[in-house]
């Protein structure tokens, strides 16, 4: 290993030091313990994801004081949402309320590294270019700890009371746990997307055509994140013309005036992500549990993974907090109840079989599910924030209905 781990013995090591392992780790390091977060990828690099942060994911930064960070690296402040439907606008002003006045999509380069910095600020150890191979059992086959290996791939294992998979959509953890997929969803989305100058957006932008969407993200260094999506058959098919000129010709459809604009610039490095199925994992057993894309996958055509990851982050936190069987339950029981119907509406936006008028249906009923999400955000109190940063008692008061 490049970097070893201070102790030999944590009361949590958390795998992924991303949007969901890097909250938890800084959470429950807020409340006096020891965590030790590895990952194999470097500080502050990117990953595959763009980066539309919902209310309640602005909300939580906020309550935890990493807001500041975000939009201190220049991160645009976003105060509309515009639903296109063909030619028909929808558009949806951001009102100030909980707290929130504006949301954000900072780039992971930016917010990764933000709650990273929050973490190790709040006393976890985090090292970078480390990986969980393995966790470490007892005789009983309960978790006791990770088998954790550097690039030379020696292994070391660590003690722990908890082992957290914050390891992502292929998780290793939940792989070794051997963690039940409870829920399948049936549909998936492909996703391509990069960034461009020059398109002066006024807030996030929707677009949607019959079988298309695409999605205009104001994001940092003045730049636009647009992506495009489709069907995974659509893309199976559609791939062999390749991967940029896939882009643009999508582009194309769904949002000529981007197009336009996109057709003046030099070519920048696109990303593609082909799609995959929504899911819901166990998400805790006898000495682990997952948070994240780890136990909980839905297509990202909604915009959620990063807002559902901090939101579970500290239902995780409390339920370790508590430390009892049913405080796990109850972080189970919240965060399905929260997924479930999101998972169920986003399946049926990334099936692409819908016409214009069922799709503004679809976004209602989305619009419904984030308001009940939004309850569970209700119940916490505040002692994800610590005393210096404590966010403002509106912040706190989470009663909120979401429209966006
Ligand atoms: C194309 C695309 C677009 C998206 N757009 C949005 C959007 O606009 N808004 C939104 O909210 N969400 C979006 N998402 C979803 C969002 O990216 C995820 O929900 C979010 O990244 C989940 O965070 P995470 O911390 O659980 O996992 P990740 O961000 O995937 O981080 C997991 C980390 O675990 C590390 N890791 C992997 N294996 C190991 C191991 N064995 N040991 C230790 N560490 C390990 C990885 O290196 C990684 O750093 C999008 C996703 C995709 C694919």
């Amino acid at each position: 290993m490049r970097a070893r781990p201070e102790k030999s013995r944590y009361d949590v090591v958390v795998a992924g030091a991303r949007v969901a392992g890097a909250s938890t780790a800084m959470l429950l390091a807020r409340r006096g313990m020891r965590v030790l977060v590895v990952d194999p990828t470097p500080l502050g690099s990117d990953t595959l994801s763009t980066h539309a942060l919902m209310r309640g994911g602005v909300l939580q930064l906020a309550r935890w004081g990493v807001l500041d960070a975000v939009r201190a690296a220049g991160t645009p402040a976003v105060r509309r949402t515009t639903f296109h439907y063909g030619a028909d606008a929808v558009r949806v002003d951001i009102k100030p309320r909980d707290g929130v006045d504006a949301l954000y999509a900072p780039r992971r380069t930016v917010l990764d590294r933000a709650l990273v910095e929050a973490a190790r600020a709040s006393g976890a150890e985090v090292i970078h270019g480390i990986s969980l191979i393995d966790v470490a059992r007892d005789a009983s086959g309960r978790v006791r700890g990770a088998i954790l290996a550097g690039p030379d791939r020696s292994p070391r294992t660590v003690a722990a009371d908890l082992v957290v998979g914050a390891d992502g959509l292929r998780s290793n953890t939940a792989r070794r746990i051997g963690a039940e997929v409870e829920h399948q969803a049936s549909h998936a989305a492909a996703t391509i997307y990069g960034y461009w100058a020059g398109l002066s957006l006024d807030g996030y932008q929707w677009r949607y055509v019959p079988g298309l969407s695409a999605g205009l993200i104001p994001t940092n260094e003045d730049r636009a994140c647009v992506f495009i999506s489709m069907s995974e058959e659509r893309f199976r098919r559609q791939l062999p013309m390749g991967l940029h000129e896939l882009y643009y010709a999508v582009l194309g459809e769904v949002a000529p005036e981007a197009s336009d604009i996109v057709a003046t610039q030099d070519p920048v490095q696109i990303r593609g992500f082909a799609g995959h199925r929504g899911f819901l994992r166990r998400p805790w057993g006898p000495g682990w549990a997952l948070v994240g894309d780890a136990g909980y996958f839905r297509d990202p055509i909604t915009a959620h993974g990063i807002t559902d990851a901090l939101r579970d982050a500290e239902l995780l936190a409390n339920a370790v907090e508590g430390g009892r069987e049913e405080d796990f339950e109850a972080y189970r029981s919240a965060r399905d109840a929260a997924a479930r119907p999101l998972l169920e509406v986003t399946d049926r936006v990334a099936s692409f079989d819908w016409t214009l008028e069922v799709l503004q249906s679809l976004h209602l009923e989305l619009s419904r599910t984030m308001n009940d999400a939004a309850k569970i955000l209700t119940r916490l109190d505040d002692r994800a924030s610590p005393a210096h940063l404590a966010a403002p008692a509106e912040a706190i008061d989470a009663r909120m209905a979401f429209t966006v």
